[in-house]
């Protein structure tokens, strides 16, 4: 009755035990998985008596038994810990028997005799120990063990030795999610092709180091392979990716245990580098990883290589971003495929400064439009012959409220780029008419041209025309007063829809220029079909028209293309005496440049109207 009452408890308590383990392990993740499982070890030994437990898995792939847990700590673990990794291969018949073991395993002292080594044992004050060893099973695998050691002896009774094998089912589940758990975030985490970090991982990695209170400064480099895409055309998409895993490989090979790679997709690599890095020293990973990279990769019966353009940054933690860091290398790499590939930049203070005067740009240009910080200066276009103003161009400048005065050079690319191009140039075309109607009233009867800039993503507009169309009638310009400058570029970029416009425009009777003629790649059959009426020779051809026989042979050409295509000319960039001779030697009448006057006001302008013409002193 009364040891039936004591097994009954002991029954209990198993019970108990078995709950407790349970509820430990219910919400652990591969994080918190050693920590609660070096608890349930514990409470395996406070339960059993037992002196130490442990907790070992086994890593199938490389035949390694790995302990996981144990308890209590070791007092003294040496490194490399013994017990740590161990290798079937060179391990001792104990944990060889571990790698397929299905049963629970006990070894007893007594169990293996008296015989030599356990007397040296007993003679050296080694105490003897049993051990239990639970296998962890996933299906027909064994995939780990739970093993309890005692010194000296210990008898485990059947029920006991249930609830250990209740146990190890437990820690086995728990172990498989775990796996999957790493399974999953490793596939999140990496690129699929390469099995490098993809870009969440990179953007996690960078987030935690310029957030951390590492000195610095953190340095990154930007990979861009160059010219990819013919190798995808030519050898197909198999060998494109056959290519970028062979550079992947070369990327992990070369980098160091604290650098993190990452693939961004497509040709783009990104390398975070462990440690403080300096640009210099930055630049100098670079200059090696190139020639690594640049190396010939075999793909099949082929043999390729490619260059590969590098941008570089750093900054340090607390100041710099992630996406401040990426931009900046980003920026770097673009400069470096604009030096033609194959090159290494570094972004610069210079180019720090170049980009915050963009933003800054970027984020005022629409308020400027409406706040009246954008004027107009205006050109004269003059006839060589007499010096009689046959037309102005109109020039946007800016006063900045920070940055000063801003030429168009610094804003008009950036309008294009942000889509203010459309609304910079309703202003500019308003503000121009709008002067032109005011001379007219001031001067009646003056003829003059009103030549105004337009950019491609302007003519791109929808409302393009109609921003026109309605100037033209509500300042009441005369017909062809209104010329229109594209660039080449412009013309060529959409050619459909730039024939749309450009013939919405002669059917308003304004006049079409192409700009800068000359710098593009003139591709004449087209401006031939284009309602084109005059072409402006870009100002590099003519500034030094007098000294230089290789522009002048350019300018002579022009002469006669617009010629046999019937088209005006004006020459721009007139700076002096006999480069405006020559012009007019070779049948150019019509011109522009500082020699007769800079971009000036409008009111200047429209005293040296009032004059009627501009001394050229031919
Ligand atoms: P562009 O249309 O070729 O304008 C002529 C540029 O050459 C002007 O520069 C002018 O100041 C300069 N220039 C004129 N004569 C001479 C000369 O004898 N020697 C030299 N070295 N330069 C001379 P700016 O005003 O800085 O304008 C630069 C460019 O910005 C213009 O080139 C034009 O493409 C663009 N731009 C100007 N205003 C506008 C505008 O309202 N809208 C658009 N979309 N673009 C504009
Ligand atoms: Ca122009
Ligand atoms: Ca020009």
């Amino acid at each position: 009755m009364h040891s039936e009452k004591r097994t009954e408890k002991r029954t209990e308590k198993l019970e108990t035990l078995v709950t407790t383990v349970a509820s430990r392990l219910t919400p652990v993740d591969a994080v918190s998985f050693v920590s609660v499982a070096t608890r349930v070890l514990q409470d395996l030994v406070e339960h059993f008596e037992v002196d130490t437990c442990f907790l070992r898995f086994t890593d199938h792939e490389i035949a390694a038994t790995v302990l996981i847990a144990e308890y209590p700590p070791r007092p003294f673990i040496p490194d490399p810990d013994p017990l740590g990794v161990v290798y079937f291969e060179n391990a001792d018949s104990t944990f060889v028997q571990i790698e397929r073991q299905k049963e629970v395993a006990i070894f007893r002292p007594e169990k293996s005799g008296p015989d030599y080594n356990d007397r040296v044992r007993e003679a050296s004050g080694v105490p003897q120990v049993s051990l239990a060893a639970v296998p962890l099973l996933s299906g027909e695998t064994t995939t780990g063990t739970l093993g309890f050691i005692k010194f000296g002896d210990r008898d485990w009774t059947p029920p006991e030795l249930d609830v250990l094998k209740a146990i190890a089912a437990l820690l086995a589940q728990v172990q498989a999610r775990i796996v999957v758990e790493e399974q999953l975030r490793h596939s999140a985490d990496h690129d699929s092709l390469t099995g490098l970090c993809n870009r969440r991982a990179l953007y996690r990695h960078l987030d935690a180091r310029l957030n951390s209170s590492e000195p610095g400064p953190i340095a990154i480099l930007f990979l861009d392979l160059d010219r990819l895409k013919p190798l995808n055309d030519f050898f197909g998409h198999g060998a494109g990716d056959g290519f970028i895993s062979t550079i992947a490989e070369r990327l992990r090979a070369t980098s160091a245990a604290d650098d993190l790679v990452a693939r961004l997709g497509g040709d783009e690599f990104v390398l975070v580098l462990g440690g403080s890095v300096d640009l210099d020293d930055a630049e100098a990973r670079a200059r090696r990883i190139r020639d690594v990279v640049t190396e010939r990769v075999h793909l099949g019966r082929e043999v390729v290589s490619r260059s590969v353009s590098i941008g570089v940054a750093a900054g340090y933690p607390g100041a710099a971003t992630t996406s401040s860091l990426l931009s900046q290398a980003d920026q770097a790499v673009m400069l470096a495929k604009t030096k033609g590939g194959n090159a290494i930049s570094v972004f610069t203070d210079e180019m720090q400064e170049k980009s915050e005067k963009r933003n800054m740009v970027e984020l005022s240009l629409r308020a400027a439009i409406a706040d009246e910080s954008l004027f107009l200066e205006y050109q004269p276009e003059v006839d060589l012959r007499t010096g009689r103003i046959l037309g102005v161009e109109a020039l946007v400048r800016w006063n900045h409220p920070l940055l000063g005065l801003l030429q168009p050079a610094s804003f008009i690319d950036v309008a294009e780029a942000t889509n203010v191009a459309g609304e910079l140039g309703r202003w500019v075309i308003r503000t121009a008419c709008r002067q032109w109607a005011q001379w007219r009233s001031q001067l009646p009867g003056l003829d003059l041209g009103l030549r105004v800039n337009v950019s491609p993503g302007q003519l791109a507009g929808l409302d393009f025309l109609d921003v026109v169309a309605k100037s033209l009638t509500e300042f009441d310009l005369r017909k062809g007063a209104l010329c229109l400058e594209i660039t080449e570029n412009a013309v060529l970029s959409d050619l459909t829809w730039t024939r749309q416009a450009l013939e919405g425009l002669h059917a308003m009777d304004v006049e079409v220029a192409i700009d800068d003629f000359g710098t593009g790649y003139s591709s004449l059959s087209h401006l031939k079909a284009l309602p084109v009426s005059t072409l402006k020779i870009d100002k590099g051809f003519v500034m030094n028209l007098d000294s230089n026989p290789e522009d002048r042979a350019i300018v002579k050409s022009i002469v006669g293309l617009a010629e046999s295509f019937g088209l005006e000319l004006v020459a721009e960039g007139v700076e002096n005496v006999e480069s405006a001779r020559q012009l007019l030697d070779m049948g150019c009448r019509r011109a522009q440049g500082f020699l007769f006057s800079r971009p000036v006001s409008a009111e200047k302008i429209g005293k040296l109207l009032a004059a009627g013409s501009i001394e050229v002193g031919l």
